[in-house]
C-alpha cells in the first residue's frame, strides 16, 4: 500500500482531462503533474487517497518521445498553457483521445471521430485577453494572470498566446497607472479602482479595443490616458470603461462608458464583417474559428432551403456565416449587447433572411416550438456547462432533420448528445478542433441525424 512520502518508479500511460500525466502502480493510478505519456520516472508520493494518489517529479528515468521544449518562462505558476511540455502533435493526439473518451464514457456513444483540426497558429493566436491587475508585495502594479486556483497575479505582459502588441500596450498601461498613481483593485478590502485589463483585437482588420475594467465610475486623468495611448498605439479604435462594483469574481460589469472612439471594433470572419462589443462573445483564435465554422457548415450539409436555428448565438457569427446557403437564420443569444451586434452585424453585410431574438435558449426554443417553427436544422454552441434540459426537450419537439452541436466542453457535449439520442437522434459525426493550443482546452463539434421512424 503506498504512503506519503514513498519513492516509486512510474511509467506515464495517460494524460487527464486537468493535463496531469497518470501512471499505474499496483493497480493504484499516481497523477503527476507536468509529465508526458511515456515518461519513465522516480516519483515522490504527496498524498494518498482511497483509490488514487498524488506524486510529484523526482527524477526523470527517460522522458517521453512527446517532450518539447517549454520556453515559457512562467507556464509551470500561471497554469494556463498545462501542455507546453509536450510536442504539440501529441497535445493534439491526446486531446482527440478526450473527446473520443468523453462520447464514449459519458455519452455511451462509441464514434470514432474524424481526425482532429490543429490550430492555424500555436502562438499569438488569442484575439481577447483578460488580465487582472493587482498592487503587489513590494508596492508595483502587476499585470498578468492568476495563479491556479488562487487570486495571485503571476506577472506576466507578453504572452505567447496573445499578439506580441499585447504586451506593449500592458506595458504601456502599468506605467501610467504608476506615474498617475492611479489606484488598483483589492480584493480584501474591495478598494481600489482598475480590476482587469481587457485587450481585443480585429485580426483582419487591426482594430483594437482596450477597456478598464473599474470598481467605480470614472478614470482619474482620463483625457490624458486617451490621448497619450492613441498616440503611441494608432490600431486602438475604441477605449472603454466597464463598471463593475460588484464584489464578484465576475470579471466584467453590465455598463460599459465609450472614453474614445466606437463603442465596438470590427473584424472579418468566414468573409462576414463583424462589429463586436466588449460584453459579446467572439472566438478568441479567428482563424480556428473559421475552420470550426467550416466543419459546422459541413456537417450541417445545407442546402439552401433550409431553416436555421442557431441557439446561444453570441453576435451572429455562425448563423451569418451560413446565411446565404440557408433560406432563413433565427439567432437566439441571452446577452443583449451581443443581440445588438447580430442584428447589426446582418444589417451591415445586407443579409435579410436573418433575425435575432434576445432570449434564454429554452424559453425561446420552447416558445418557438409552440409557435409551430419547425426549422430543419438546430445549430447549438452553449457555455460550458452545456444545454438545459429544455432546450433538448424543444428540439426533440421541433424535430429537425440535423443538430449540430458545437462545444468547448466535451464532457456536457457528450451528456447533451446522449440525451437526444434517447430523443431519436444518432450522433453521426465527431471532430475535435483545436482553438486554444497549449491549453487543455478544445473545441468539439458533433453532428446528431435524426433516425426516420422515430
Ligand atoms: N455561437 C457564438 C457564441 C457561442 S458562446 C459564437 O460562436 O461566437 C455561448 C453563447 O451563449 C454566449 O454568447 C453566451 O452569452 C450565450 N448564452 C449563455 N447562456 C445562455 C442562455 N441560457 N440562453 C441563450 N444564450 C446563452
Amino acid at each position: 500500500m503506498l504512503q506519503k512520502n514513498d519513492l516509486i518508479s512510474l511509467t506515464i500511460t495517460d494524460i487527464t482531462n486537468e493535463a496531469s500525466g497518470v501512471g499505474r502502480y499496483e493497480g493504484m493510478a499516481v497523477f503527476v503533474p507536468g509529465t508526458a505519456v511515456g515518461d519513465c520516472l522516480e516519483v515522490r508520493i504527496v498524498k494518498v487517497l482511497k483509490s488514487y494518489a498524488y506524486g510529484i517529479v523526482e527524477r526523470m528515468l527517460a522522458p517521453s518521445s512527446d517532450r518539447a521544449e517549454d520556453r515559457c518562462p512562467v507556464s509551470r505558476q500561471c497554469g494556463g498553457c498545462s501542455l507546453r511540455h509536450i510536442s504539440y502533435e501529441a497535445e493534439c493526439r491526446i486531446k482527440e483521445s478526450w473527446v473520443t473518451e468523453h462520447f464514449r464514457r459519458i455519452g455511451g456513444i462509441a464514434l470514432t471521430p474524424l481526425p482532429i483540426q490543429p490550430s492555424p497558429a500555436q502562438s499569438g493566436y488569442r484575439n481577447k485577453a483578460q488580465y487582472p491587475v493587482r498592487r503587489g508585495a513590494d508596492g508595483r502594479v502587476q499585470i498578468g494572470f492568476f495563479a491556479p486556483r488562487s487570486h495571485r497575479v503571476i506577472e506576466n505582459l507578453f504572452c505567447d498566446l496573445q499578439p506580441r502588441f499585447f504586451g506593449e500596450i500592458l506595458k504601456w498601461i502599468q506605467h501610467f497607472l504608476e506615474e498617475y498613481q492611479i489606484s488598483v483593485y483589492d480584493e480584501d478590502t474591495h478598494r481600489g479602482l482598475v480590476r482587469h485589463l481587457f485587450l481585443r483585437w480585429g485580426e483582419k482588420t487591426g482594430e483594437t479595443m482596450v477597456c478598464l475594467v473599474v470598481n467605480g465610475q470614472s478614470l482619474p486623468h482620463a483625457s490624458t490616458f486617451v490621448q497619450q495611448l492613441t498616440a503611441a498605439f494608432p490600431q486602438i479604435v475604441s477605449i472603454q470603461l466597464n463598471i463593475n462594483p460588484a464584489k464578484t469574481n465576475v470579471i466584467l460589469g453590465a455598463e460599459c462608458q465609450v472614453l474614445y472612439g466606437k463603442p465596438t471594433i470590427s473584424d472579418i470572419l468566414c468573409g462576414i464583417r463583424l462589429e463586436l462589443s466588449p460584453l459579446s462573445f467572439y472566438q478568441v483564435n479567428r482563424s480556428g474559428a473559421e475552420k470550426l465554422y467550416g466543419i459546422a457548415a459541413e456537417f450541417a450539409g445545407l442546402t439552401g432551403q433550409d431553416v436555421l436555428l442557431d441557439l446561444y448565438c453570441g453576435a451572429g457569427t455562425i448563423g451569418l456565416s451560413m446565411a446565404s446557403q440557408v433560406k432563413e437564420v433565427i439567432g437566439v443569444e441571452i446577452v443583449e449587447a451581443a443581440v445588438q451586434n447580430a442584428k447589426e452585424n446582418a444589417q451591415r453585410n445586407g443579409i435579410q433572411n436573418a433575425r435575432f431574438l434576445c432570449d434564454d435558449a429554452a424559453g425561446a426554443a420552447q416558445t418557438l416550438a409552440r409557435e409551430g417553427l419547425r426549422p430543419n436544422i438546430v445549430l447549438l454552441d452553449p457555455p460550458r456547462k452545456g444545454c438545459d434540459a429544455a432546450v433538448l426537450a424543444a428540439i426533440g419537439q421541433m424535430a429537425p432533420d440535423r443538430v449540430v452541436m458545437i462545444s468547448c466542453n466535451s464532457a456536457t457535449a457528450a451528456r447533451d448528445a446522449a440525451i437526444l439520442c434517447q430523443g431519436g437522434y444518432e450522433a453521426t459525426r465527431l471532430q475535435a478542433v483545436d482553438m486554444f493550443s497549449r491549453t487543455a482546452h478544445v473545441e468539439t463539434v458533433v453532428l446528431m441525424s435524426r433516425v426516420e421512424g422515430k
